[in-house]
């Protein structure tokens, strides 16, 4: 039994229900039901209908189980572009993404800034013959946001035809999009949902299918079992392909159920309070500073901050109290440090945790 709270950016804590439920997980012999079985469509349509009401996702979007965002990276390359993608990178993650999508043969344009480094929408120029325009709303390598009302400029900007993604792994259900400003939007849930990782959640409009459909009608191949048009068929039968993770999708259900319950008002509100509070910690301190330069980017979930002493030696120092920071992503690994703000995490242990780096007297 441990009772360490984890601010690590992901695997990180997870939601304080996500016990219990297991428990009844457990008792109700979830793992042993057929995934072709009326209860495990209900489990898949009530994991849906909970998403939808969190995020006030339009119905024009289908929502879509995988395994990890990794994986939505590989099928949104083989399903939605034919020869060209565009990606802004200023990160590990965001430079990921497009690294896949050279690897699977595309053609690859980056708008790309140094690490740490916001992107402003009038100094991006998108080619005209991008089909799929890869934006990152929150950069966890080096927690830099894309403010949300950045979003439609890009939008403006891209070509009509191309399809707008958003990256928000580790920021839902904290931003409040504009839908119908993009296109596709995914996360996984070993993030801000609290959650055992294992699951990718790929959001996507009408607009998608029909490009999946139309490559697919040329003759390009789409893949096997996790093409779009095979997901959303499935899922549109509270089904998927596979034999999926049942277990995570029934604590996703479950889980989205509690966030619901407090509300997704309260929980931006918690989030924000939370944020200024690390924020105004990292300001004052002597050891830290925000890696963030400029306040408009600076990331409300995942914050990153430069630090004297490295991670390892902090966690050594914060482990009696039952509490492990995030290190630095990469190359960053012992001059900065990371802290989660998630759903998870609740403003008294985040005071917590502050009052503990404080008192270090480091
Ligand atoms: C963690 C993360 C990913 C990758 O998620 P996986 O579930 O490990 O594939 C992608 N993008 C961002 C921004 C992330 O933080």
């Amino acid at each position: 039994m441990t009772n360490k709270v984890f601010f690590t950016p992901g695997p990180s804590e997870l939601y304080p229900t996500v016990l219990a439920h297991m428990q009844s997980a457990m008792e109700n012999k979830i793992g042993s039901i057929s995934h072709r079985s009326q209860q495990f469509k209900d489990i898949y349509a009530h994991a849906v209908a909970g998403l939808r009401r969190l995020l006030q996702l339009p119905d024009n979007y289908e929502v879509l189980f995988l395994s990890s965002a990794n994986e939505i990276w590989e099928r949104a390359i083989q399903n939605l572009v034919q020869e060209e993608s565009f990606h802004l990178v200023n990160g590990s993650f965001s430079k990921r993404f497009y690294e896949i999508s050279a690897e699977l043969g595309k053609k690859t344009n980056k708008f790309e800034v140094p690490f740490g480094e916001g992107f402003r929408p009038e100094e991006v120029a998108i080619p005209d013959t991008a089909e799929l325009v890869a934006l990152i709303h929150n950069e966890t390598s080096s927690g830099v946001s894309i403010p949300v009302a950045d979003i439609a400029q890009y939008r403006q900007s891209a070509p009509k035809e191309s399809l707008l993604f958003v990256d928000a792994v580790s920021s839902l259900p904290h931003p409040e999009f504009d839908y119908n400003q993009m296109d596709s939007v995914y996360f996984s849930v070993q993030k801000c949902f609290g959650l055992p990782a294992g699951l990718g959640v790929w959001l996507l409009n009408e607009r998608c299918l029909a490009k999946a459909h139309a490559l697919q009608k040329s003759g390009i191949s789409l893949g096997s079992y996790h093409t779009i048009p095979v997901l959303v068929e499935k899922g549109r039968a509270h089904q998927t392909p596979e034999t999926p993770n049942v277990l995570n999708l029934y604590l996703l259900g479950k889980v989205v159920d509690d966030m619901n319950k407090k509300g997704i008002a309260t929980i931006r509100q918690e989030t924000e309070t939370k944020a200024r509070l690390i924020y105004d910690f990292l300001e004052k301190s002597k050891n830290f500073e925000p890696a963030v330069q400029n306040t408009a980017f600076r990331s409300l979930t995942t914050i990153v901050a430069n630090t004297r002493i490295p991670a390892a030696e902090l966690n050594k120092l914060l482990a009696p109290y039952d509490m492990a920071i995030g290190s630095g992503y990469g190359s960053y690994k012992d001059t900065q440090i990371r802290i989660a703000n998630f759903p998870a995490h609740t403003v008294s242990q985040v005071e917590a945790l502050l009052y503990e780096l404080e008192s270090l007297g480091v």
